[in-house]
């Protein structure tokens, strides 16, 4: 059993609409526990650092213009192969192909308003986790 902590953003699209509470219920009620939480509002600094990895894609400024609309909810999450399993209760990163009952297949707009970002592997989670928060902060 491989216990693992993955970084987790609810994005604009789902603080606007008030779907934080809901969000959260996916990752409770499929065993991943909520371990660091916080609601802030990014910089564009921040935001365009975050998606460095994305930066010669044609949607990069909408994408940071997006991150830094509204509050987000930025949050550690734990549990068995968390960053595998996020990924899947997520769902694809465009809701119209998202799996029935994925986070995105249910609350998701379109492809740039998808409602929340997961880690894709265990070294990026850690690279994010250690973006947003100090040690401290990580209560198991
Ligand atoms: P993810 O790991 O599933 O979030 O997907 P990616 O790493 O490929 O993309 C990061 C984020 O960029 C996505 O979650 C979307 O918010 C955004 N994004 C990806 N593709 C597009 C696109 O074609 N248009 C826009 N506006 N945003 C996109």
């Amino acid at each position: 059993m491989t216990i693992q902590r993955t970084f987790s953003i609810i994005k604009p699209d789902a603080t606007k609409r008030n779907l934080t509470g809901k969000i959260n219920a996916k990752f409770e009620e499929q065993g991943l526990r909520i371990v660091a939480q916080k609601r802030l509002r990014m910089s564009r600094l921040q935001a365009q650092a975050f998606y460095a990895v994305h930066k010669e894609r044609p949607f990069f400024g909408e994408l940071v213009e997006y991150m830094v609309s509204e509050p987000v909810i930025v949050q550690v999450l734990e549990g068995e192969n968390a960053v595998l399993k996020n990924r899947e209760i997520m769902g694809a990163t465009d809701p119209k192909k998202a799996d029935k009952g994925t986070i995105r297949a249910e609350f998701g707009i379109d492809i740039g308003n998808n409602s929340v970002h997961g880690s894709d592997s265990e070294e990026n989670a850690a690279i994010e986790i250690a973006y947003f928060f100090s040690g401290l902060e990580l209560v198991g």
